[in-house]
């Protein structure tokens, strides 16, 4: 399929420790959950928050903008809290200034799967 919705995924920093992405991996490429809206998407980068209080998830968003995503989404560690029910206490500052730092053109999805 030609022109695949480029996706950046950021996940939780603690969460790395016990999940490699494999689940955020899958429904993006393959264009489930989160992701029916675009079908297959093309992934161009994974990468964390940066660690508490998640401040380096900002310039980290850019950096996938600029790397040509259109969507980012949040990892469902973020604000769904999986696998372990913990949701991140910095979730909506984050998603805040993520979404004012990279502009309403760019979608930023709260959850992968
Ligand atoms: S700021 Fe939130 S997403 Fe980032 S490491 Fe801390 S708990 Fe995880």
């Amino acid at each position: 399929m030609e022109g695949k919705v480029k996706i950046g995924i950021i996940r939780c920093q603690q969460t790395e420790d016990m999940c490699p992405g494999t689940t955020c991996f899958k429904v993006a490429t393959k264009g489930k959950l989160a992701f029916a809206d675009y079908g297959e998407c093309e992934i161009v980068g994974f990468v964390t928050c940066g660690g508490c209080p998640g401040k380096r998830a900002v310039p980290r968003a850019k950096m996938l903008v600029d790397r040509g995503a259109t969507v980012i989404a949040f990892a469902s560690c973020i604000f769904k809290g999986t696998p372990i029910g913990f949701v991140c206490p910095n979730a909506t500052q984050m998603h805040e200034a993520i979404q004012k730092a990279i502009g309403d053109e760019i979608v930023l999805l709260g959850y992968t799967h």
